[in-house]
């Protein structure tokens, strides 16, 4: 039998873990810096949350679910977004209580599941760094949000990223806007796409951010929602805008920018690669401000601010960069082995390195010496610690730095003691 991944999910080998673990720590740091607090929920939940907090016209929920029924009759889904999830938890574990101190700040960096037909950058298992923030309806709360989001991708050296906003208004003036696009839309009925068709009375705003060119070239007429805000929406877009001027973060407005989540209200923001070899899977950040969506899931009317980034894009993006990625586990030293005795040896000279806090490697094959330290090259070893016959019968190991080709004669029995520590830092120092 030859077993092969499930279609769309991948093997992440230790040449694409390094990078991962890499990006993960780095964009710990910063959500430190914004004191947000990592929160972990299940990867899977009952169907109807996400058709209920995505929206039942979302293509996600109408196409892209992973779903099935399970052996109590249950149907589930593998979560498509993070969002749905958090907010479940959010009301299940009552965090709107007094007891919380508001806003609450949640990140995850966890993966996600869509059945979309797999290409490059577009997978059925995926993953998604993303942000929620309850209780805080302040415009401070949506450029903090987005914000952060930008120097995620800054603190990777990233910068030729575009941020682009728009605001959505409330309900109320979605509705009207709405309405005036369906009507200006109608008399174009039978030139739409075909998806476009579909959504024109289900969900006129997706036919802004049709892919098709032809809807895109009768999109341009279409009215703008931003003329449609009420005045709360207004002054709250308004200052959106003015705050990120003080920051002087850069931004465009782009009022056809839509969300393809359904949960949206005010402000929405995508964040763009301008690098042109990433064709249609230029979006690697995209968020918003949801505030009805946590009464639609059954808790207190509560305002909520997120946003989720594709890692997988952002992998791509950094390689593409020719990105350096940071080795967490760098190799202190490689440990070189001639003959039986010093076989024996390095196992304890190995042990006792580690337990003094050094990464060791030693050699396990027996092979011949300059094999052995080829190999203490290749791992980018810092320092080569030789065990031969002689050393292993004087009771000594043989130090020497890579770097500059630096040697000295160690003593074994002292490397053994209480005092190893400060015996490695001596050693060190005279190599340096
Ligand atoms: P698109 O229009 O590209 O399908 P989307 O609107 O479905 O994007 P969101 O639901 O907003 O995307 O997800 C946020 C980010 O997650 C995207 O910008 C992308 O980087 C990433 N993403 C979404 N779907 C996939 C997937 N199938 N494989 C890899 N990454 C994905
Ligand atoms: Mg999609």
């Amino acid at each position: 039998m030859n077993y092969q991944k499930i279609k769309g999910t991948p093997d992440f080998l230790p040449e694409d873990t390094k990078k991962w673990q890499d990006i993960e720590n780095k964009a710990k740091v910063v959500l430190s810096r914004y004191q947000f607090k990592e929160i972990r929920t299940p990867i899977f939940e009952q169907f109807e949350l996400f058709a209920r907090g995505v929206g039942e016209t979302s293509d996600i929920v109408s196409k892209e679910m992973y779903d099935f029924v399970d052996k109590g009759k249950r149907h589930i889904a593998l979560r498509p977004e993070g969002t749905a999830g958090v907010v479940r938890s959010f009301v299940e574990n009552k965090l709107y209580g007094p007891e919380h101190h508001k806003p609450l700040k949640f990140y995850y960096i966890a993966p996600m599941f869509r059945y979309e037909r797999p290409q490059k950058g577009r997978m059925r298992q995926f993953h998604q760094l993303g942000v929620e923030v309850f209780g805080s309806s302040n415009p401070a709360t949506d450029v903090e949000t987005m914000a952060l989001a930008m120097d995620l991708f800054r603190t990777f050296g990233l910068d030729n990223l575009k941020l682009v906003i728009n605001s959505l208004g409330s309900t109320e003036s979605r509705k009207k806007y709405r309405k005036a696009l369906i009507e200006y839309l109608e008399p174009f009925a039978d030139e739409l796409s075909k998806d476009s068709k579909e959504r024109l009375h289900k969900n006129p705003l997706r036919v802004l951010d049709s892919k098709d060119r032809n809807d895109q070239q009768i999109v341009q007429g279409a009215p703008s929602i931003l003329d449609y805000l009420d005045e709360t929406s207004k002054a709250h877009f308004e200052t959106v805008k003015d705050y990120l001027n003080m920051l002087g973060i850069d931004y465009t407005i782009d009022s056809n920018m839509v969300r393809g989540l359904d949960y949206y209200n005010d402000t929405i923001f995508e964040i763009m690669t301008e690098d042109p070899e990433f064709g249609s899977n230029t979006t690697v950040c995209a968020g918003g401000r949801y505030d009805g969506l946590v009464e639609e899931v059954g808790g207190p009317a509560t305002p909520g601010f997120g946003f989720g980034a594709g890692l997988e894009r952002l992998v791509m993006l950094l390689e593409n960069a020719g990105y350096n990625f940071t080795e967490v586990d760098a190799l202190d030293a490689f440990i070189v082995t001639i003959g039986e005795a010093a076989d024996k040896e390095a196992a304890k000279l190995a042990y006792v390195l580690r337990s003094a806090g050094m990464n060791i490697e030693r050699e396990f094959m027996n092979r011949k010496p300059a094999k052995q330290f080829k190999t203490a090259d290749k791992l980018d070893a810092e320092y080569v610690f030789t065990l031969g016959e002689n050393e292993v019968e004087n009771r000594t190991v043989n130090v020497k730095k890579l770097e500059n080709g630096k040697e000295l004669t160690a003593d074994l029995s002292k490397l053994y003691s209480q005092d190893k520590k400060a015996y490695l830092e001596e050693i060190k120092a005279q190599l340096k």
